[in-house]
């Protein structure tokens, strides 16, 4: 069964005559290898469709059908016990069609200008071509933000270390070439169709691939705030992230990464448009820090970096590591650690056709399948008997935000994050950052559905899209052996934020000279004064604000307590030599974008166990 009238359903004329068939197929065909059961779902769904119509006599002519499948998905939309199931459905076809109606100019921004660098060199071995038995001094698990690293901290002092890394290695030319949605598809876990489960439903995408979530992240680069790290020092006794000591590793990790300033000249309009708002409001804002000298603002940074410029840690930290013998085997899904007694033996991996491996650890094995992986393969491996593994997990939830602007703004034409608003972080723990997505791929924000959400897709080049973060507590939790469960129930003070959120949002954007302000939410309106928003607000429950999330940390938190399942030197308590080293770890919010509190971290706790540890 086709999927076209629930395409057409949502998005209404929005979609040029005999268009809706091959997004139809398009999302057929993503949905079948990402979410077979959402694919089953939706197939009921267009037959219900199909049927009403014909029980109205709507086939018959075109126009009645329109206007018919217009009124009904209007009704559907605005029953809020039914709003949370069509936004995901919306959400789906937006972004397969998004993919689509903008795959062309994707890809015309992707060769625009040739890579940065080329691809360097790694030692991968597909595991399907990796002996049976394979021996390394130390096995890291996940080759991301938190494994690169420590994998790079023992080869330099001198082990051979095995890297294991579930994705594949993608190169600039897929990049460059591949089609978005299919980029999408293979770059996230379960197809970048993970949600939290909750009242608001949040969704959580994380990456997959060598180099882990840095590989489709937004390359901004934050240092952990000094009241972050005084907690986790006197709060966790984590000594190693006393700032005295953890400022040189940051320093020596902005330079592996090549941090600077967004330069004004490629930030694009909707960055510019975020310091205007808020130079106007006399708030405290700049240029963001990012990891992408000769980054040409193509805004692709979520379906992996076309030019080579963002240096996520399969272009700046694994080379390193493979110049030093580190070897990633790639496609090589680790199944569970092998115990003897409380010191790791070496991991069991299987291959992508399913045949299981075993690779030996003579001094210690490293977790790094990041906070939602790392708590599963404990489980599977009897080690997870601690009660916070898989607890006590923050997401830093964030809300979006767009302004209507008379003038085009093209918010995609220019770095995807390319400046913030910190005034309100240290009082309020609300960070904004002005964010866009790829071209098409951020429509779920517009408002409405069918002909209504049309007119606002044809004008999306006129929005200016911002995003808020705020810092929360780790009240999430992660089930599951196999795949990730994750449960979220929003507290009532972070919803209170990411209210407030909204509100600085869209006073900014208002400030900025925006003539409507959408609020994100399902079921809002567009509002077109302060005074508006402020009623708006009032008026919206937290249930209902659409919210997502990219920073999960806190799964096997770190400290010097016994009520942690790390402790403060980076070891799993109960045993003598399995690490975690990832986002994992952080026993709290780092309240900013993570990727440099996880590498920094790692990064002291590595190279102190390098020490500690001997060679096997
Ligand atoms: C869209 C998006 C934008 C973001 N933007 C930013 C940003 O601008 N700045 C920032 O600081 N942070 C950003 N982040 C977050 C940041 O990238 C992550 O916090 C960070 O990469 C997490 O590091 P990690 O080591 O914990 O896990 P990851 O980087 O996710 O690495 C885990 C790796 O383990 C692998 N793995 C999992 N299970 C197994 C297994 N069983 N066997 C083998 N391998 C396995 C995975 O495939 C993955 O490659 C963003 C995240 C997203 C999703």
């Amino acid at each position: 069964l086709s999927l076209e009238l629930l395409v057409r359903a949502v998005i209404g004329p929005a979609v040029g005559a005999g268009q809706e068939r091959e997004v139809s197929a398009a999302l057929r065909s993503y949905l079948a290898s990402s979410g077979p059961s959402v694919l089953r779902l939706l197939s009921v769904l267009e037959a219900s469709l199909r049927w009403y119509l014909g029980w109205r006599g709507a086939p018959g002519n075109p126009e009645v059908a329109e206007a018919e499948l217009d009124r009904v998905a209007r009704r559907l939309y605005e029953k809020p016990y039914l709003r949370e199931a069509v936004e995901g459905i919306k959400a789906l076809v937006l972004l397969v069609w998004g993919a689509n109606e903008y795959a062309e100019e994707i890809k015309e921004a992707a060769l625009r200008n040739p890579p940065s660098r080329p691809d360097p060199e790694l030692n991968l071995v597909p595991a399907g071509q990796a002996q049976a038995v394979l021996a390394a001094d130390v096995v890291v698990v996940g080759s991301g933000a938190g494994g690169a690293v420590a994998a790079r901290e023992f080869a330099r002092a001198g082990y051979e270390v095995a890297i294991l890394e579930e994705g594949q290695r993608y190169g600039v030319e897929y990049f460059r070439n591949e089609h978005p949605l299919e980029r999408w598809r293979s770059l996230y876990v379960g197809g970048g169709i993970n949600v939290c489960l909750g009242r608001p439903p949040i969704v959580l995408p994380v990456g997959r691939g060598v180099g882990g979530t840095t590989l489709v992240n937004s390359g901004t680069c934050y240092r952990p705030p000094g009241r972050v790290l005084r907690k986790w020092v006197h709060g966790f006794g984590i000594e190693v992230a006393d700032p005295a000591e953890i400022g040189p590793y940051l320093e020596e990790i902005e330079k592996l990464l090549c941090v600077q300033p967004v330069p004004l000249g490629v930030m694009g309009r909707n960055g510019r448009t975020l310091l205007e708002g808020a130079s106007r409001l006399g708030w405290k804002a700049g240029p963001l820090l990012r990891n992408a000298a000769g980054c040409d603002g193509c805004c692709q940074c979520a379906l992996g970096c076309p030019h080579n410029a963002k240096m996520g840690v399969h272009l700046s930290v694994l080379p390193d590591a493979c110049a030093q013998g580190a070897v990633i085997y790639t496609g090589a899904r680790a199944e569970t650690i092998l115990m003897r007694g409380r010191r790791a033996d070496g991991v069991f991996f299987v291959d992508e056709s399913g045949l299981r491996r075993f690779v030996r650890a003579r001094a210690a094995v490293v977790v790094a399948a990041g906070a939602l992986s790392t708590p599963l393969l404990l489980r599977r491996s009897g080690l997870a008997a601690h009660p916070l593994v898989g607890r006590n997990l923050a997401i830093h939830p964030a809300v979006a935000c767009a302004g209507f602007f008379q003038e085009a703004v093209y918010a995609w034409r220019g770095v995807l994050q390319s400046a913030a608003v910190e005034e309100f972080h240290e009082s309020e723990g609300i960070l904004m950052e002005a964010t866009s997505t790829p071209p098409g791929m951020g429509s779920m924000l517009l408002p409405g559905i069918g002909s209504e959400l049309s007119g606002w897709l044809r004008e999306s080049h006129r929005l200016a899209t911002l995003g808020a973060m705020v810092a929360d507590a780790g009240v999430g939790r992660v089930l599951g052996r196999r795949r990730p469960v994750v449960v979220y129930q929003m507290r009532q003070a972070e919803a209170a934020r990411l209210l407030r959120a909204i509100k600085r949002m869209g006073e900014l954007l208002f400030a900025a000279g925006a003539r409507e302000v959408v609020l994100g939410s399902p079921g809002t309106r567009p509002v077109s004064s302060p005074e508006e928003l402020a009623a708006e607000l009032n008026a919206l429950a937290p249930s209902a604000l659409h919210v997502a999330a990219f920073h999960p940390t806190g799964t096997c938190a770190a400290g010097a307590s016994d009520q942690l399942p790390t402790d403060a030197w980076g070891f799993l308590r109960g045993t003598d030599n399995v690490m975690v080293l990832d986002g994992s770890i952080l026993p709290s919010s780092p309240e900013v974008n993570p990727q440099v509190s996880i590498m920094a971290l790692s990064m002291a706790l590595a190279r102190q166990a390098a020490r500690r540890l001997g060679h096997g």
